[in-house]
Parts: structure tokens; C-alpha cells; sequence
């Protein structure tokens, strides 16, 4: 699928680079441009992209902190810079842009939602959010955010992918030095859904193309991604099974939402090379997730690369009746009810809170 990348804010800008970089090196030529926006200079260091500072007159460069509603007011206020540089990126070639970023932060929390209203009320093709929820263990504030964020984006772009920092990260790492490898694994996985389309040798008929993805998206609202791999006999007629199998694991383990099943809609790709591919496990394959996510508009199709795997990538549209997001949208309700509270009891008098302190000073 022919897309145009917009990170927003810093986790936004190295998932985008790094999405750039997978397709790159893999060939697929997908991502056709890409673009950083921030509201902190620092944050640009490690990106490869073209940048844009905003809100230099608010912040003078260095980031919104974690306020998302400061984000949201400064993507309002400097829209037409973005938008000027978005349009010299999206041509008549595009076929979805996607709007990129950390939800539990400020810039990209608050700027991607009114940069996808925008982008989605100026052009004709489907504008997504790739959105990343606060892993567990992060604070009330991310999960407060994220909770908001989410709400609205879902609301402004025609469809939300939704990671969850928790399911894709490699065990034993904590949060900070496992980014790089969860923003790896995103990549990877969201990489070969865009790749998928873009296959020069894209002529059989059961090879997936791009408005299966933006049909499997139409229904809106919020999007998971599953993916497993498994290695593949040579021959097709014996991966009916690998076929089969890694579809579950896929779904059952390897989701960017785990546990959502649930689903309007789905896209079955099963990625390897083609004389490997079974048709009658891609059928098999599509036909069990229909049973799983009780949906009747089920698609399939293949993506032929070359690798002595086999993978399976499922793309499923409309999970927000998912018991995942009900206990993510209760965990942000939760945080902030308790946050009100606190505001509540804290004494209107700061010097008051001060003295009140539980901390010990130093000395
Ligand atoms: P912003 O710059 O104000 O938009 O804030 P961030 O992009 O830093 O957003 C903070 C949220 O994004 C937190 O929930 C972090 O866990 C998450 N985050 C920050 N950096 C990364 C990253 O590189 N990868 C991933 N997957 N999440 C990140």
C-alpha cells in the first residue's frame, strides 16, 4: 500500500523512522514519504527524517511535557505549517496516510487527533492513526492520555491500529531499553502489512492488494494486528498445517492487542514464498477466523517474499467491543477519577500541601 508516514511526537517519529528503514530494507518501496513533527528539538537527534519543529512560540523547542491538551492546541495553531508540508508528500499515488504516535505522551497524544481531522476533511484517501497504548506498569498520567487520545483519534482518522506497548516487546527488558526492540517488532509486522500489495510479483490472483487492507479498515473505529512466523517444509502440501497454526498464534498470542478476537472484519496474509503458500490452509486458515472473531467478512490473500518461513498476519477491523479495550478504557477511567480526587483533597493552599507532605526531606 502506497503510504505517506506521519510521526507525531517522539515515540511517532522513531516508530515512523523505523518503519521507513524496514521497508527500505526490505524492498518494498511502500512507504513513499515520511515525515517527523515535534514540539521538541532535542527529540529530532535520532531521526533520520525530514523534521518539523512546531509550537516554537509556546514552547521555544522544548516539548509539551506530558500535556496532551498543550499537544492538541499547538498542532491546532501551527496546522498549516504541517499541512504545507504534508502536501508536497501526498501525490495522486498515495493510497493512505498514516498518522503515527504515542498516545500516553503530550505532542503526538494531542497532535495526532487534530492532525488526522484535518488530513481527513482535505484528501479523498483513508487517513489512519497508528496509535501506541502505555504499557501497565506506566503512570496514571500515560494511561489518563492514552485513554483521551484514543477516544478522539478513533473518532478523527477513518481507522486506529492499536499497539499495545505490553504484547510486542521481547521478555526479560525493561520499558526504556526495550523500545528499540518492540519499535523493531512494530515495524516488522505493520511493514508487511504495507508491503503487502507492493509486490512485484503481484499477479496471481490470490495475492492480497491494497484495498483489501482500506476494505478490511472501512468499517472504522479501532484496528489490531496479529503476526506469527513458523519455519516451512519446501513443499506446499505439507505446510497446510505451519499454515493452520501459525494463524492461531497469530491471533491467540501474537496480537498488538492481546485478547481481542472480537471483530467486525479481518484480513488473513499469509506471507512466504509462493510454491511454499497452501491454498487449501490459507482457506482453512481464513475459515477459523472467521469462527474466532465471529465475522463474516473474512479476507485472505498472500504476500510472496522470499524467506524459508512461513507468516501469517492478521488484520482485524472494528475490535473496540473487545474486552482488552473495555479494560484499558476502565484503567484510564480509573486514573483519572483518582487523579480528580487527589485535586480534590489537596488544601487550596500550596505552601499548606508543602507542609502536609508525607516525603521526608533530605536532612
Ligand atoms: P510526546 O513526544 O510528547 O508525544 O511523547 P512520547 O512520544 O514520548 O509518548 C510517550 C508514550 O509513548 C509513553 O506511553 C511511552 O511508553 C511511549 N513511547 C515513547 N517512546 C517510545 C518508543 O520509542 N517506542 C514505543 N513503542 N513507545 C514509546
Amino acid at each position: 500500500m502506497k503510504t505517506v508516514l506521519v510521526g507525531v511526537g517522539q515515540a511517532g517519529g522513531k516508530l515512523t523512522t523505523a518503519l521507513a528503514s524496514f521497508d527500505e530494507q526490505m524492498g518494498f518501496n511502500a512507504v513513499r514519504d515520511a515525515l517527523a513533527v515535534n514540539t521538541a528539538s532535542a527529540d529530532f537527534q535520532s531521526i533520520p527524517l525530514e523534521t518539523l519543529l512546531i509550537g516554537q512560540d509556546q514552547v521555544n523547542g522544548h516539548g509539551v511535557g506530558g500535556d496532551n491538551e498543550l499537544g492538541a492546541k499547538i498542532m491546532q495553531d501551527d496546522l498549516h505549517q504541517v499541512m504545507s508540508a504534508l502536501s508536497s508528500r501526498i501525490s495522486a499515488e498515495t493510497e493512505a496516510i498514516f498518522v503515527v504516535s504515542g498516545l500516553g505522551g503530550g505532542t503526538g497524544s494531542g497532535g495526532a487527533p487534530v492532525l488526522a481531522s484535518r488530513l481527513t476533511e482535505v484528501y479523498d484517501i483513508p487517513v489512519y492513526g497508528l496509535g501506541v497504548l502505555p504499557g501497565s506498569n506506566e503512570g496514571s498520567l500515560y494511561q489518563i492520555n492514552a485513554g483521551r487520545s484514543l477516544k478522539t483519534l478513533a473518532r478523527e482518522a477513518d481507522a486506529l491500529l492499536l499497539i499495545d506497548n505490553d504484547a510486542w516487546k521481547d521478555s526479560g527488558e525493561s520499558m526504556s531499553e526495550g523500545y528499540a526492540a518492540i519499535n523493531k517488532n512494530i515495524a516488522r509486522r505493520v511493514g508487511i502489512l504495507l508491503g503487502a500489495g507492493e509486490s512485484p510479483e503481484c499477479v496471481a490472483e490470490s495475492v492480497v492488494d491494497s484495498s483489501e487492507i482500506i476494505n478490511t479498515l472501512r468499517s472504522g473505529g479501532i484496528a489490531s494486528l496479529g503476526y506469527a512466523s513458523t519455519p516451512a517444509a519446501e513443499d506446499a502440501a505439507e505446510n497446510i498445517n505451519v499454515i493452520t497454526s501459525t494463524t492461531r498464534n497469530a491471533m491467540l498470542t501474537g496480537g498488538s492487542l492481546p485478547g481481542a478476537t472480537k471483530a467486525d472484519s479481518a484480513l488473513v496474509i499469509i506471507a512466504g514464498e509462493s510454491e511454499r503458500i497452501s491454498r487449501k490452509g490459507v482457506e482453512k486458515a481464513r475459515k477459523w477466523v472467521e469462527t474466532e472473531t465471529e465475522s463474516m467478512q473474512v479476507r485472505g490473500g498472500d504476500f510472496p517474499i522470499e524467506s524459508n518461513r512461513l507468516a501469517s498476519l492478521i488484520l482485524l477491523g472494528g475490535v473496540e467491543r473487545s474486552e482488552r479495550i473495555q479494560r484499558f478504557m476502565t484503567r484510564a477511567e480509573q486514573a483519572a477519577t483518582e487523579a480528580a480526587e487527589v485535586e480534590k483533597e489537596a488544601p487550596d493552599d500550596p505552601k499548606e500541601t508543602f507542609q502536609n507532605d508525607d516525603l521526608d526531606g533530605l536532612f
